[in-house]
């Protein structure tokens, strides 16, 4: 199986992953831990590059499914062939929620370059760790960099969050929305639940 997990920055995704992958292998699976932007040698070339250098707009969204194209053909469909479970840092809702939602890119542009990219290929569970903006904002300047979330980008992430819920709408058998403003502890009760109906 696929797991995807999702949210925006201090939305507290990484927390979980690990947590998710040990209750997997606790139950004897096999599992491929991975991430995107990254995931391939290449693919974390494009993730330096991603991060650090400015470009086009799509520009950006062509090297997120060039490195998502990587990702699939080296880690993702070897690991599923073998009967694997992949459990990744973000996949395709991150394109729509960041570069559609976030930068405005048309979804048209996005739902062709997934067309391309994996037409036949879904998550069969993703997680969308959830919290309001402000609760991110706290977080990311409590525990990471504080000018992470100026003023400016405030729209930025309301947007990029929106279009997450929008898919989520959308896809209502594959998502599963986490309410993060919640105790870590009662995340992990509320993962294990969804761990064991896998
Ligand atoms: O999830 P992670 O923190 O590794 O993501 C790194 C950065 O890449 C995030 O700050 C996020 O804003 C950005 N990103 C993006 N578009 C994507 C995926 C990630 O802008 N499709």
């Amino acid at each position: 199986k696929f797991i995807t997990f999702e949210g925006i920055d201090g939305a507290g995704k990484s927390t979980h992953i690990a947590f998710v992958a040990e209750q997997l292998r606790a139950r004897g699976l096999t599992v491929v831990a991975t991430r995107e932007p990254g995931g391939t040698e290449l693919g974390e070339k494009l993730r330096e590059l991603l991060l650090h250098q400015k470009m086009h707009l799509e520009t950006e969204a062509l090297l997120m499914f060039a490195s998502r194209r990587e990702h699939l053909a080296q880690v993702i469909e070897p690991a599923l062939a073998r009967g694997d479970w992949v459990i990744s840092d973000r996949f395709t809702d991150a394109s729509f929620a960041y570069q559609g939602g976030g930068r405005k890119l048309s979804l048209d542009k996005l739902d062709a370059l997934e067309q391309w990219v994996h037409p036949h290929l879904q998550p069969d569970l993703t997680l969308l760790f959830d919290v309001p903006l402000e609760v991110a904002r706290a977080r990311l300047d409590a525990e990471r960099t504080p000018d992470k979330f100026e003023q400016e980008k405030a729209n930025f992430f309301a947007a990029t969050r929106a279009e997450y819920l929008r898919r989520a709408a959308e896809f209502p058998a594959r998502f599963r929305i986490i309410d993060s403003t919640r105790p870590i502890p009662e995340i992990r009760e509320e993962l294990r639940g969804i761990v064991a109906a896998l």
